[in-house]
C-alpha cells in the first residue's frame, strides 16, 4: 500500500501512528478535516486482520465524522482513532494512559471519545493524560450514556420525515416498526409510545425484548426476519447496518425509513436509488443518528443537559432541510446530506479568511495573532 496516496486520496490532513511497547499500544489517529473546528471522533479498539485494514478503517471513519459534524451544524471537524488488538486481552490503565499522552500531543487538533470496543471507564483513564477527551460519565461532569439523546434525535428526524411525506408530523396513530430494542431502540420505543404511535418490535435478544414488553405490554413483537413485512408507515432500523438491500427493500410496506443504525444502505447508490424508486423516503443515517455526537460535543463547553437536548432536537430541521434540498436539486437524500455538509465546510472555510482583528480563540473565529 502506498501510504501517502491513501492519505491524500480523500483529503486527510494528518495521520499519526502511535506505539508504546510497554503497554502494547499500537494506535492510528486520523484527522480528516479541521475547517470547522477540532476533529472529534471516537476510538475504536478492534482486532484488525492487519495494519492495512486498520488504516483503511480509520481513514474511512474519520472522513465520515467530517460529514457528520458538518451536517449536524457542529463547529467540529472529522477525526477517528483505532487501537489495534483484542480489547479483551490488551486493555489496561497503562495502555489507555499511553494513548492519552499521544492525544494530548496533538494539542487539541483531535478530541477523542468512546467507540466500538471502548467504554466510559477507558476514557476516564485517557482523561488522566489529556484534556482532549469526551464521553465521560455524568458523575465526572461529562455527558454520560449517549443512547437516550441518539433516540431523541431519531424521533425528531422521524417527525420531520413524516411532516415532509404526509404533512403531519405527529406520531399519534402512526405505525412504526423498530428493529432492535437495545440501548437506542428501547428509548425510541418510549418516545413513540408516549407520542401515541402503534409500535412493532423485534430483537434477537430475549432479555431486551422482555425489558420493553414489560414496560409496554401493548406492543406487538414479531420474529426478526418478519420485521421487513410488517404493515407499518415507518421502518426504524436500530440494530445492525446494511438492512436496506435487494433482499429487504421490496418487502417494506413503510413509506419512511428513520432509524439509528449506522450504514443502513448496503450499497449507497444502488439501495438509495431502489428506495427512491419505491417512493420510500430515506432519512440519512449519519444525520438522524447524530444525537449522541451532539451530546458528547456539549462536554466541550461544560455539559448542560437542557442545551444538549435543545441542540439534538435541531436534527428535526436539519433532516427537513436535507429533504427540501433533495427535492429542489433532484438528488437522493443521502447525497443531499453530503452536499449540505460540503457546502457548510466550504462556506465557513471561506469566512475564516476574514481577519478578526483581535486575539481570540472563539469558535468560528480562530485566527490567532
Ligand atoms: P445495542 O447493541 O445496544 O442494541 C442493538 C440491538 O439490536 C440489540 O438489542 C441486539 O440484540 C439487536 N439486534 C442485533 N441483531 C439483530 C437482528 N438481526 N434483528 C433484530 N435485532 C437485532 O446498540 P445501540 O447502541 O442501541 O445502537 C443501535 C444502532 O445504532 C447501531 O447500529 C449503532 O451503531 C447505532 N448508533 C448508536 C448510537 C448510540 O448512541 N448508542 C449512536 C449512533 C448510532
Amino acid at each position: 500500500m502506498l501510504i501517502f496516496d491513501e492519505i491524500t486520496k480523500k483529503g486527510h490532513e494528518q495521520v499519526v501512528f502511535c506505539h508504546d511497547e510497554a503497554s502494547g499500544l499500537r494506535a492510528i489517529i486520523a484527522i480528516h478535516d479541521t475547517t470547522l473546528g477540532p476533529a472529534l471522533g471516537g476510538t475504536r479498539f478492534y482486532p484488525y486482520e492487519d495494519d492495512e485494514a486498520a488504516l483503511i478503517d480509520v481513514l474511512r471513519l474519520s472522513r465520515g465524522m467530517t460529514y457528520k459534524s458538518a451536517a449536524s451544524g457542529l463547529n467540529l471537524g472529522g477525526g477517528k482513532a483505532v487501537i489495534i488488538g483484542n480489547p479483551k486481552k490488551l486493555k489496561s490503565e497503562q495502555l489507555f494512559r499511553a494513548y492519552g499522552r499521544f492525544v494530548q500531543g496533538l494539542a487539541g487538533r483531535y478530541i477523542t471519545a468512546e467507540d466500538v470496543g471502548t467504554t466510559v471507564r477507558d476514557m476516564e483513564w485517557v482523561r488522566h493524560e489529556t484534556d482532549f477527551v469526551t464521553g465521560i460519565s455524568r458523575a465526572l461532569g461529562g455527558s454520560g450514556d449517549p443512547s437516550p439523546m441518539t433516540a431523541l434525535g431519531v424521533f425528531e428526524g422521524m417527525r420531520a420525515a413524516l411532516a415532509f411525506r404526509t404533512g403531519k408530523e405527529s406520531v399519534d396513530g402512526v405505525r412504526v416498526s423498530v428493529q432492535g430494542v437495545g440501548a437506542v431502540g428501547r428509548h425510541l420505543v418510549d418516545l413513540l409510545v408516549h407520542g401515541g404511535a402503534q409500535v412493532v418490535i423485534c430483537d434477537i435478544d430475549q432479555q431486551n425484548l422482555k425489558m420493553v414488553t414489560t414496560k409496554h405490554p401493548e406492543i406487538l413483537v414479531v420474529e426478526p426476519d418478519d420485521i421487513y413485512d410488517a404493515a407499518v408507515d415507518v421502518y426504524a432500523p436500530c440494530a445492525m447496518g446494511a438492512t436496506l438491500n435487494p433482499g429487504t427493500i421490496g418487502r417494506l410496506k413503510a413509506s419512511v425509513v428513520a432509524g439509528s443504525a449506522n450504514n443502513q444502505l448496503a450499497l449507497e447508490d444502488r439501495d438509495g436509488a431502489a428506495l427512491a424508486e419505491r417512493d420510500i423516503l430515506y432519512s440519512p443515517d449519519y444525520v438522524i443518528n447524530a444525537g449522541g455526537l451532539i451530546n458528547v460535543a456539549n462536554e466541550l463547553e461544560g455539559y448542560n443537559d437542557v442545551r444538549a437536548r435543545q441542540q439534538v432536537k435541531g436534527i428535526h430541521d436539519i433532516i427537513l432541510d436535507i429533504f427540501k434540498l433533495a427535492r429542489s436539486e433532484g438528488r437522493l437524500p443521502y447525497k443531499a446530506a453530503n452536499t449540505l455538509a460540503l457546502r457548510r465546510i466550504e462556506g465557513i472555510g471561506r469566512i475564516k479568511n476574514h481577519w478578526c482583528g483581535v486575539q481570540t480563540q472563539k469558535r468560528g473565529c480562530d485566527r490567532v495573532i
